[in-house]
């Protein structure tokens, strides 16, 4: 049984957070230490510790993690100007908290990552 992390909490809102979204799959709230002018979270309500956790009956809420991030980008008005979708996996990508997230970044150049 995976353990429970802060971000189940924010979920249940026994927390603060800058909630930005949340509906019965998903849930995205503004990071609390920005690493651009848009910072935003969007992780699955279910509990999904890393990407290797994934099961075949989570694509669905996957795939609406996706289309929830570009609703957000949208909102937060970078859909034109571009932004970044990063999912860190483990040690070695410095995943932190051990409850699946996507980071959406954007809003200032944020140069090339690859190549
Ligand atoms: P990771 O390094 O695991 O991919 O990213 C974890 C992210 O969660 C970090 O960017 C960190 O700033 C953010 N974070 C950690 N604890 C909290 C919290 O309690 N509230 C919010 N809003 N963000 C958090």
């Amino acid at each position: 049984m995976a353990q429970e992390t802060i971000f189940s909490k924010i979920i249940r809102q026994e927390i603060p957070a800058d909630i930005v979204f949340q509906d019965d799959k998903v849930t995205a709230f503004r990071d609390i230490s920005p690493q651009a002018p848009t910072h935003v979270l969007i992780i699955p309500n279910k509990l999904i510790p890393t990407v290797n956790d994934i099961q075949e009956e989570d694509e669905a809420v996957l795939g609406h993690m996706m289309v929830v991030a570009a609703k957000i980008a949208k909102q937060e008005g970078i859909d034109e100007s571009g932004y970044r979708l990063i999912m860190n996996c483990n040690k070695d990508a410095g995943q932190e908290v051990f409850h699946l997230h996507m980071h959406l970044l954007g809003g200032k150049n944020l140069g090339r990552l690859i190549g």
